[in-house]
């Protein structure tokens, strides 16, 4: 099973990716994290992120899908993966088709965590405070041009998705063990 968890930054993509991997025994493919890595590591994709990252823009279509097509190489993708954080933008999710046609496999199903925005915000000042350290790009304004980003380069994503019929909408903002529960029955064939 291939899924894409799809959502505004800060509702909580990457903590059911984090139990869905557990649970499906699924790689968990999280762009945001394959570039922070980079960043820390130095390496050539890090430098040319860095900036791009903490001003809150997208990196380019063309760096993120040479990044994700060399990990769902990896051995640990064959049983199926979670793209949390990809696609972002809808050149990203052609190219994502046209990876996986050229190796017989296709997204599963789509799950959208939606989220109030103000709220969000109010989670992100929580995190940052709980930690007494932010990331980098966690400070509000920046938050704030995520969310611009999310509202006008990412959610045009969705009806691509929708058209396939592979889009499931779910409410981010209840616990997360309701979010679990719910997209757990949104997952092919526990419907
Ligand atoms: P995330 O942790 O998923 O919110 O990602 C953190 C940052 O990494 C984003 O704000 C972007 O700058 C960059 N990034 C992550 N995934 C992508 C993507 N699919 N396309 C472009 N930029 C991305």
């Amino acid at each position: 099973m291939n899924l894409i968890l799809f959502g505004p930054p800060g509702a909580g993509k990457g903590t059911q990716a984090a139990r869905l991997k557990e649970k499906y025994q699924l790689a968990h493919l999280s762009t945001g994290d394959m570039l922070r890595e980079a960043v820390a590591a130095k390496t050539p994709v890090g430098r040319e992120a860095e900036a791009i990252m903490a001003a809150g823009k997208l990196v380019s279509d063309e760096l993120i899908c040479n990044v994700v097509a060399d990990r769902i190489e990896e051995p640990d993708c064959a049983h199926g993966f979670i793209l949390d954080g990809f696609p972002r933008t809808l050149p990203q999710a052609e190219a994502l088709d046209a990876m996986l046609e050229k190796k017989g496999k296709q997204i599963d199903v789509v799950i959208e965590l939606t989220a109030d925005e103000a709220e969000l915000i109010k989670r992100i000042e929580g995190r940052a405070a709980e930690s007494g350290e932010a990331r980098a790009d966690d400070n509000v304004e920046t938050l704030k041009k995520r969310l611009d980003v999310y509202r006008s380069q990412t959610a045009p994503v969705l009806p691509f998705y929708a058209a396939k019929g592979l889009l499931r909408t779910i409410d981010g903002m209840r616990s997360m063990d309701e979010v679990t529960r719910e997209i757990e029955q949104a997952l092919p064939g526990r419907g």
